[in-house]
């Protein structure tokens, strides 16, 4: 799947036209303060090329998950702010409960060309996630013409990434799911080989289309995380108190197995930083201890990968061309824990490879500890690059007008 067949902003005529553009605004808040502007300033190409060209300009988007609700600490409002410094406009903010009601109709109706409005979080309107068509309907009655840019939404079906199609004259897609695609459909269909991937988090039960997908398409498939154990246990080791999903080790047995087969080299964890609990909080100082992958005690659980492992990752790193990461090599958010990760971020910041990171808490460990900027491309969709990874055709871009 690439955008290649889909509409793109490029392929409108906009001037005097009303666009409602789907952004992904879905940006982490503490205190009604945005800690994470990454998604705002990814969606900028797309509103400045519409407002250079005289559209306009209705945002909308979701934050977090209000339920079908109003949730004043889950108001769009700081975004709208924000986007107004970062645009240097005034971008209007379309308070309003119901998200198309009176409020968000005479803000839309006031436009001028070139103006911007944001409508209030498209989550508080329950239908929202269930791709009602009422809510699909009234989003559509805003706009001439609608733009998918959430690459972050894309893998829903929901009333504004995929109903609202039905109800506009034109649908495209924006820059940023363009960016996105090109960077992670490059990688995944046409990868400059040596072509490294590096999978991490908690449950091998999450990853288990992306690995059969990978194991198609790498050269090298780099395990570590959560999810590592269940390979290891299915190589007979005892893994103690690590996490385990023993209905999966079968599963895992099988892709060592194809992975020899087809040629695939797997590269697991040789030794691991173990301690007796899990640590709570889960930033609290902690005991460890570094033993061989072999050697977990049956009272220990492994919680990241050991320092020959990263020294091991991290030369599969340099030996590679391309390099796809998702998920981290341990309970990062504890700082003595957070080393296989921090080393792995380290490894791809320093090669001359395409590095592409696939969203969530990969790419919050490289942009927190200062390696964003080394990185060939962040995803801003967790979800949304798991499921391409996967090979799955996400709904939001399939929605599309096709070129
Ligand atoms: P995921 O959402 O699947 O990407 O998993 C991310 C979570 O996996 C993070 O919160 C990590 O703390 C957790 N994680 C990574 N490695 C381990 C491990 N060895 N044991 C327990 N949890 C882990």
């Amino acid at each position: 799947m690439t955008a290649l067949n889909k509409k793109t902003v490029d392929d409108l005529k906009v001037k005097g036209q009303k666009v409602l553009v789907r952004c992904d605004f879905n940006v982490p808040l503490k205190n009604g303060v945005i800690t994470d502007e990454n998604r705002i300033v990814a969606a900028l190409p797309t509103i400045k090329k519409l407002i250079a060209d005289g559209a306009q300009v209705i945002l909308c988007s979701h934050l977090g998950k209000p339920k079908g609700e109003p949730k004043p600490e889950l108001s769009l409002a700081p975004v709208a702010k924000r986007l107004s410094e970062l645009l240097g406009q005034e971008v209007v903010f379309a308070a309003d409960d119901n998200v198309v009601g009176d409020n968000a109709k005479a803000a839309v109706a006031a436009m001028k060309d070139g103006d911007v409005v944001l409508l209030q979080n498209t989550r508080y309107r329950a239908e929202e996630t269930k791709n009602g068509e009422a809510f699909s309907k009234e989003l559509g009655s805003l706009a001439d013409i609608f733009v998918n840019d959430a690459f972050g939404a894309a893998h829903r079906a929901h009333c504004s990434t995929v109903g609202v199609v039905s109800y506009v004259k034109e649908a495209a897609v924006g820059y940023l799911i363009e960016k996105e695609l090109k960077y992670l459909g490059g990688a995944v269909e046409n990868p400059v080989r040596p072509f490294v991937t590096i999978l991490g988090g908690a449950k091998v039960a999450d990853k288990l289309t992306v690995i059969e997908n990978l194991l198609n398409k790498a050269d090298t498939l780099i395990i570590g995380g959560g999810m590592s154990y269940t390979f290891l246990a299915a190589k007979g080791y005892g893994v103690g108190t690590s996490l385990l999903d023993s209905e999966k080790i079968d599963y895992c047995a099988d892709m060592l197995k194809k992975a020899e087969e087809k040629g695939v080299k797997i590269l697991l964890p040789v030794d691991c930083v173990i301690a007796k609990n899990f640590p709570d909080p889960i930033d609290a100082d902690i005991d460890t201890q570094v033993v061989d992958a072999d050697k977990i005690p049956a009272d220990s659980m492994s919680l990241d990968i050991g320092p020959k492992t990263a020294e091991m990752f991290a030369d599969a790193v340099k030996s590679a061309k391309t390099v796809v990461w998702n998920g981290p090599m341990g309970v990062f958010e504890n700082p003595t824990l957070a080393k296989g990760t921090i080393a792995v971020a380290k490894s791809l910041a320093e090669t001359d490879a395409v590095t592409i990171i696939g969203g969530g808490d990969s790419a919050a460990a490289v942009n927190t500890r200062g390696f964003g900027d080394k990185m060939s491309h962040i995803s801003t969709g967790g979800g949304a690059s798991l499921e391409f990874l996967e090979g799955t055709e996400l709904p939001g871009i399939a929605a599309g007008d096709n070129q």
